[in-house]
């Protein structure tokens, strides 16, 4: 894509981002192994697919030019796609059920970096617990040793208001915090994963430390 538009919508986005520690992670499930080389010259790091056979695709078409990528699982996995991809991530921010868990804990070789997917809005096509699960949730989840809950992620309806956002990515921080406290050696909790291009400034109001961007980049209105 254009070269200049797109420094240009990466300086718009970090400039919201500001001081705060905050990860920009490019979602590139929308542009090529190119588009996506690009991003990462601009300084991004930090890239996110959701489809098993395209993240590998990716990766491998990236793994010479920069080996310094953090590579983000974005998307639902099907129990039987964990081992294809379990050991190449470097952080999974759908971990949705505590099935997948227990298939984590069978296929990968070293502790993985999760979020624990909480459906905050409680809509019917969203994945992930209840927020009222997720206390318990994360009790059974100390017997899975590879499985790390660094942090909770969520999704907003594409329709929310400014007032709906806030109040949805404040409900996931509070969840955050309560689990945070409990400073627990397998949940440390301390990550929030929340923000896609149409809400991530509203998200970052409300504290979110990886925020997961696509369109926004790619504009090129
Ligand atoms: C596609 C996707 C994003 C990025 O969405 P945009 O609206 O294009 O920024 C973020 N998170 C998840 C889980 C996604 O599937």
């Amino acid at each position: 894509m254009n070269e200049q538009i797109l420094k240009q919508n990466l300086t718009n986005i970090q400039s919201k981002i500001g001081e705060k520690d905050v990860t920009l992670i490019a979602v590139t499930k929308f542009v090529d192994a190119e588009t996506t080389r690009q991003v990462y010259q601009a300084g991004i790091n930090n890239l996110a697919e959701n489809r098993t056979d395209k993240f590998l695709q990716k990766k491998e078409a990236l793994s010479n030019l920069a080996p310094d990528i953090k590579w983000h699982f974005i998307g639902h996995l099907q129990s039987r796609q964990v081992k294809l991809i379990i050991n190449e991530v470097d952080y999974l921010h759908s971990l949705d059920r505590v099935s997948l868990a227990k298939e984590i804990q069978k296929r990968a070789n070293h502790p993985v970096n999760c979020f624990l997917q909480v459906n905050i809005s409680g809509e019917e096509s969203k994945g992930g617990f209840e927020p009222s699960q997720v206390v318990t949730v994360i009790e059974d989840l100390a017997k899975y040793d590879k499985v790390v809950v660094i942090g909770l992620m969520t999704m907003a309806p594409i329709d929310a208001s400014p007032v709906q956002l806030h109040e949805i990515f404040g409900e996931l921080r509070n969840l955050q915090k309560e689990i945070a406290s409990k400073k627990l050696s397998y949940a440390p909790c301390q990550e929030l994963s929340m923000g896609m291009s149409r809400d991530y400034e509203i998200a970052l109001e409300e504290g979110a430390t990886f925020i997961r961007v696509g369109t926004a980049i790619y504009d090129e209105k």
